[in-house]
């Protein structure tokens, strides 16, 4: 930290050890909330949520670990942070390049202040292979994006970030859409959305079906008829 000195320096002296701590006990108790800064102790243990990313581009798994410090336990200031992040896979092909960026997302952590920004920032790399479609349909642009979406996902879970789930009655109304196309269509549904489902501009995600004329997203609603 610099200060700027805005005025000319009249007057100097040395200040010793003994003068700064009496100066810092006349000074009236501040109250002693922690916030996240690079050099916060780690504490013994943290609390972390491991994830399992499966992606069509290799048959091993990528798991991502997240582990949060939870400062100021037990007050009004109670706030529950991520403070590193673990990548782990057999697939070590890529190794050295997810090493790098963990060590780099751990650090972006711990400098504290707004980190959702990392979310964006991820989910902003396109892979030039062209990305893939992840379980449940929806287009992933890289591996990187979809680190970041476990990020969001975990952000979310510790509530950095709203999460803007549809509402209960927007859920009712998708499961009646989906549960009608399958009824006309019993034969090619399978796990995630009705096979010949489409990609939604809206959300990005395989699950547009036509409905009498309607082309309806069974993700997020979005519905535009013909
Ligand atoms: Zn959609």
């Amino acid at each position: 930290m610099s200060i700027k000195i805005e005025q000319k320096i009249i007057k100097s002296e040395v200040v010793d050890k003994a003068s700064q701590q009496q100066e810092a006990a006349s000074e009236p108790p501040k109250a002693d909330v922690i916030h996240m800064h690079e050099n916060l102790a780690r504490p013994e243990s943290l609390q972390g949520i491991t994830y399992k990313i499966k992606t069509p581009l290799s048959e091993h798994a990528l798991y991502v670990t997240v582990n949060d410090i939870v400062l100021n336990p037990g007050t009004e200031h109670e706030l529950r942070r991520p403070f590193e992040i673990f990548i782990n896979s057999k697939n070590m092909e890529q190794f050295q390049w997810i090493i790098a960026l963990t060590r780099i997302l751990s650090a972006v952590f711990r400098k504290g202040g707004d980190v959702t920004f990392l979310v964006d920032e991820l989910h902003s790399v396109f892979d030039p292979q062209g990305g893939y479609f992840k379980k449940g349909g929806r287009y992933t642009p890289s591996i990187v994006a979809e680190i970041g979406d476990v990020i969001e996902q975990h952000m979310k879970t510790i509530g950095m970030i709203d999460s803007a789930e549809p509402d209960q009655q927007q859920q009712t109304f998708l499961q009646e859409k989906r549960a009608e196309y399958e009824r006309r269509q019993p034969a090619e549904t399978d796990d995630d959305y009705p096979r010949s489902a489409i990609l939604c501009k809206k959300c990005q995600t395989r699950a547009v079906v036509n409905l009498d004329n309607c082309l309806t997203c069974l993700n997020c609603g979005e519905s535009k008829c013909s």
